[in-house]
C-alpha cells in the first residue's frame, strides 16, 4: 500500500507509488477494507489492466517490465506471507531541495518556493510540507505483518518520518525482520540516527535518482551539486547495504545522455565493495518531458539517431517514440523554467537541442 498525506484529515492510498492513488479521509487508510484498494485488487486478479495502473501497463509494452511485475516476482518467493500488510511505500511530506526539471510543487518544497517567488503555479497546489506533517495516519497504520517499508518523496533524508517509522518497527520487534528501500537524491547524507536504524535492518536497498552526469545532471536536478552528490554517493557505498540502484528517469530531456549515465554507473560500481550489489533502472517520464511528447518530425530525427539493437536503453527509446504524437511541449516547459532560473536549455542539453534543430522544429 502507498499512502501520501495532504492534510490533517486526508491522504491519497494507492497500490504502490508508481499508480495513481485515490484521497480518501484518514479513517480510510486501511489496507484490507479501502474501496479503491479492494476494487484494484479485485481486477488484477481478474486480469484486468486497471486504469490507475497503467504507467506499469504502458512500461509492460515497452520493455516487458514493471514495476508491477517485480512486486509480483517479489510475492512469488518463498517463504513470503502472501496477505495483510507486506508492503508500505510510504511517501514523506513533500520536502525537498532540489527543483527538478521533471518535478513539481506537489513534491518539492523548493519548487513550491519557486512557484510563489514567481506567482506562477505550474502545477496546482494541494499540499504542503506543512499540510502533510499535520496528519498523523502513521500512528493507527498496523505493522504487524509487514515485511518491507519504501520510504520515497520529497527527499526522505530531509524528513524525520524514515527515523520515526523505523523507530516503531524497532520497537516492535519487526525492524530485524524488515526489508527497507530508500530513495534518495543524494545531496545530503542520511542522519547518524538514521543510517543506525538502516543498519538494523534485514537488508537495505537505496535508490539514488540519477538522470544525467555532470552540468547535465545539474540542469536536470537543479540546484543539486554533481561534485556532491558523487562524493555522497561514494560514502554510502562504504556502508555496506545489500544494494545500491541508480534509477534514471527517462524523458525527452536526457535521452542523448542516458547511456552515459549508465556507463558512469557502472565504472563507479566496479570499485564498489563486493558484499553490494549493483544495479540501474528506469522509468519513462510523464507530463511535459514524456519522450512520447515528441513532434512527428523531431521522432523521424531522433529514429535516426537511435539504433535500438545498441543497448537495451535505446530499445527503451526507440520503443517509446514508436507511441509519439505530441507538440513537442517539452520546448515550452523548458523555456518557462530556464526564464525563471535564468538558464538555458540548448546549451545545457546540447544534443537534444542539436536534434530538434535537424527536425526543424527549433531554430
Ligand atoms: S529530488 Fe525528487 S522530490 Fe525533489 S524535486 Fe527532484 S524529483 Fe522532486
Amino acid at each position: 500500500m502507498y499512502v501520501e498525506r495532504r492534510d490533517a484529515e486526508t491522504a491519497v492510498v494507492a497500490p504502490c507509488c508508481a499508480a495513481q492513488g485515490q484521497p480518501c479521509s484518514n479513517d480510510q487508510v486501511n489496507f484490507d477494507t479501502n474501496p479503491f484498494l479492494l476494487r484494484l485488487r479485485q481486477e488484477n486478479l481478474a486480469g484486468i489492466a486497471s486504469k490507475e495502473c497503467a504507467v506499469c501497463w504502458q512500461q509492460e509494452l515497452h520493455t516487458g517490465r514493471s514495476l508491477r511485475t517485480s512486486s509480483l516476482e517479489f510475492y512469488k518467493q518463498p517463504g513470503t506471507q502472501r496477505s495483510g500488510l507486506l508492503n508500505l511505500d510510504w511517501n514523506v511530506e513533500p520536502i525537498c531541495n532540489a527543483k527538478c526539471i521533471i518535478c513539481s510543487n506537489y513534491h518539492s518544497s523548493a519548487w513550491l518556493a519557486e512557484d510563489q517567488k514567481f506567482s506562477e503555479v505550474l502545477f496546482p497546489i494541494s499540499r504542503s510540507a506543512a499540510t502533510a506533517r499535520a496528519n498523523d495516519i502513521i500512528d493507527n497504520i498496523n505493522f504487524d505483518s509487514i515485511y518491507r517499508v519504501y520510504f520515497n518523496g520529497g527527499e526522505p533524508v530531509l524528513s524525520q518520518d524514515p527515523v520515526k517509522i523505523l523507530t516503531k518497527l524497532d520497537q516492535i520487534g519487526k525492524l530485524e525482520s524488515t526489508t527497507v528501500g530508500f530513495n534518495m537524491n543524494g545531496s545530503c547524507m542520511p542522519s547518524a540516527e538514521l543510517i543506525s536504524l538502516l543498519q538494523k535492518a534485514r537488508s537495505v536497498t537505496v535508490y539514488f535518482s540519477i538522470d544525467g552526469v555532470g552540468s547535465q545532471f545539474e540542469y536536470i536536478r537543479y540546484p543539486l551539486s554533481w561534485p556532491t552528490v558523487t562524493e555522497n554517493i561514494k560514502k554510502i557505498m562504504q556502508l555496506n547495504f545489500n544494494s545500491l540502484i541508480m534509477t534514471t528517469a527517462l524523458g525527452i530531456h536526457n535521452i542523448h545522455i542516458a547511456q552515459q549515465t549508465e556507463d558512469w554507473w557502472l565504472e563507479l560500481a566496479s570499485h564498489g565493495p563486493s558484499c553490494t550489489e549493483f544495479a540501474n533502472t528506469y522509468q519513462l517520464v510523464v507530463g511535459p518531458l514524456s519522450i512520447d511528447s515528441a513532434s512527428e518530425r523531431l521522432k523521424q530525427q531522433l529514429h535516426q539517431e537511435f539504433d535500438s539493437t545498441k543497448s537495451s536503453v535505446n530499445q527503451w527509446i526507440v520503443n517509446s517514440l514508436n507511441g509519439a504524437s505530441g507538440t513537442d511541449q517539452w520546448i515550452s516547459w523548458l523555456q518557462r523554467l530556464d526564464q525563471r532560473r535564468s538558464l538555458d536549455w540548448r546549451q545545457a542539453l546540447p544534443k537534444l537541442y542539436q536534434a530538434a534543430v535537424a527536425a526543424g522544429v527549433v531554430k
